[in-house]
């Protein structure tokens, strides 16, 4: 199944008046083809919020997996405007340095233990929304990821149970002011600039994801080829990272997880090659989806 978060009108706002809650307008469908049905239909009776639908456990994903063959209203994907499947996860977690090759080019050390960060949440938008370069730094990079999201409440789940709190899988950009990342050893604010957490477009739930450390992850700048990674490579697995994450903190229903990207970005060139206004990213995930974000100058957008 594919869940996605969407605006209806497409002309809704893709920020809600309040940011710490969701919109109205905002509803949560499953995607069937080229068409998006809708939960919220009388006929499925699901809650238009992501985490909702989360919390509803198995009951809730069964109802949505039956929706297709009831009744329920359909929208082409085209008449609406998808948002980043969880518009406000409650963590936004990521791994660093999980990629040998990534590793390398960075010139950097691999970590003895799994190196987390975190993005703010308020940086999280979804595929079509744009990415903006901020006032104060011109080294924006991309950096194309497997994501997962967390489907239940977990504390201290071993490696061998991960999977069961695990809802499905995203794709994720994990942009990076690399200045101010590189500035902190924290690397928090350079990795959560409004904008710079592009997520989409849709969840894939875990059943459909046989295995997530097998799936090729390529990464466009316009129509240049930067990364072509395979989540094979990845050092530590998502497993490992629930067990580690969770050995710490609670994992609640929508948290979104990043698993670090494969080598290619742009500060692995020399001289290092900044997103700039004008230029669209293109990361697609073989099994999971496509997640597409144009890149605008400071101020071109409303945020
Ligand atoms: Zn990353």
């Amino acid at each position: 199944m594919r869940l996605v978060t969407f605006a209806e009108p497409p002309e809704a706002p893709t920020e809600p008046a309040e940011p710490w809650r969701s919109s109205d307008l905002w509803r949560v469908g499953v995607v069937v083809g080229d068409e998006v049905v809708d939960l919220t239909d009388t006929e499925v009776g699901l809650p238009g919020d992501m985490i909702e639908l989360l919390v509803g456990g198995e009951g809730a994903m069964e109802r949505a997996a039956q929706a297709p063959g009831t009744g329920a209203r359909r929208l082409p994907l085209q008449q609406v405007q998808l948002l980043a499947p969880v518009p406000r996860p409650p963590k936004v977690l990521a791994i660093g340095l999980n990629y040998p090759a990534h590793i390398t080019e960075t010139g950097r050390e691999r970590p003895e233990h799994q190196l987390w960060f975190n993005k703010q949440r308020t940086c999280v938008i979804g595929t079509g929304q744009p990415i903006e370069i901020p006032l104060v730094s011109e080294e924006v990079d991309y950096e194309g990821e497997l994501a997962f999201v967390i489907g239940r409440p977990a504390r201290r789940v071993p490696a061998e149970d991960a999977m069961s709190v695990i809802a499905g899988f995203t794709v994720m950009n994990d942009v990076s002011v690399r200045d101010w990342q590189w500035r902190a050893p924290t690397w928090t604010l350079g990795k959560s600039f409004d904008t710079h957490g592009p997520v989409g477009p849709w969840i894939v739930t875990r059943d459909e994801v046989p295995d997530p450390h097998h799936l090729g992850l390529r990464t466009w700048v316009n129509d240049e080829l930067r990364q072509d990674g395979r989540t094979d490579d990845m050092i530590f697995k998502v497993s490992e990272m629930v067990e580690v994450l969770s050995t710490a903190c609670t994992l609640e229903p929508g948290d979104v997880i990043t698993t670090g990207t494969p080598p290619g970005v742009g500060v692995g060139f020399d001289p290092p090659r900044w997103l700039v206004p004008g230029d669209t990213v293109r990361v697609e995930i073989e099994g999971i989806g496509t997640l597409e974000n144009p890149v605008v100058g400071p101020g071109d957008t409303a945020r």
